[in-house]
């Protein structure tokens, strides 16, 4: 089965992706993790995907799909994934549709996390990040035990060059323009799970996981 966690940068997607990964046992696909391996590792796709992720823009479509299209096909994502960051355009959403039909994989549920942008700003100022295992903390709300390390691995923590104020308003822009429209497309397929994000990181697991269970 395949799940898609929706929502604006910061809403909570990749904390509660992890969760629901060791609840379902299956991949947490994160396509901003891949793209920041790719930068890491300086690879053509990491060199191009840079220009825009610094600037709070969107990578190409054309791109992104071509990814995922590899990453899904793998042995791992058979008994199903999580996506997190994918689709973010109404051309993914598309594209990921004929993808999932060709390797018969169906769609379960899409889950968006709402989050007023109000609350954004802070979340992001306050986010590390591992770059290692891709481990995602908050200085306040949700801290490692120790500070600047990862729990999971204990590599060193880090803070996103993208969670810059001025970028992250820029980010919340591109997902009005482009990403929000989804909601209506997945709630026009029966499939949207709307969650209430503002609670805290335990709660929005819970309330989520539940309300799975129910329409399972
Ligand atoms: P996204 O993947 O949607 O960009 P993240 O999962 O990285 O968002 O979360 C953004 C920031 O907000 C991180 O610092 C994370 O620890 C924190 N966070 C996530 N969920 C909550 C929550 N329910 N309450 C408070 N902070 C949260
Ligand atoms: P994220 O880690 O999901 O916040 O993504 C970080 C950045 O990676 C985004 O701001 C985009 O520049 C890029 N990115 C990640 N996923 C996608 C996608 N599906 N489509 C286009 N760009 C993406």
């Amino acid at each position: 089965m395949g799940y898609i966690m929706l929502g604006a940068p910061g809403a909570g997607k990749g904390t509660q992706a992890m969760a629901l990964s060791k609840e379902f046992h299956i991949p947490h696909i994160s396509t901003g993790d891949i793209f920041r391996m790719h930068i890491q590792q300086q690879t053509d796709l990491g060199k191009k995907a840079k220009e825009y992720m610094d600037q709070g823009l969107l990578v190409p479509d054309e791109l992104v799909v071509d990814l995922i299209k590899d990453r899904l096909a793998q042995e791992d994502c058979k008994e199903g994934f999580i996506l997190d960051g994918f689709p973010r355009t109404i051309v993914q959403a598309e594209a990921l549709d004929e993808v999932l039909q060709e390797l018969n994989i169906p769609l379960k549920t899409v889950i968006n996390v709402e989050v007023p942008d109000e609350k954004i700003i802070t979340r992001m100022a306050g986010r590390r990040v591992c770059n290692h295992c891709g481990g995602t903390y908050h200085m306040k709300y949700n801290p490692p035990k120790k500070e600047g390390i990862c729990d999971q691995c204990q590599s060193s923590l880090i803070q996103r060059k993208d969670d810059q104020e001025e970028t992250v308003q820029k980010r919340l822009q591109v997902y009005h323009d482009q990403t929000k429209p989804l909601i209506q497309y997945y709630k026009d397929k029966k499939i949207l799970l709307t969650v209430d994000g503002t609670k805290s990181v335990e709660t929005v697991t819970k309330n989520m996981i539940e309300a799975l269970g129910e329409s399972a």
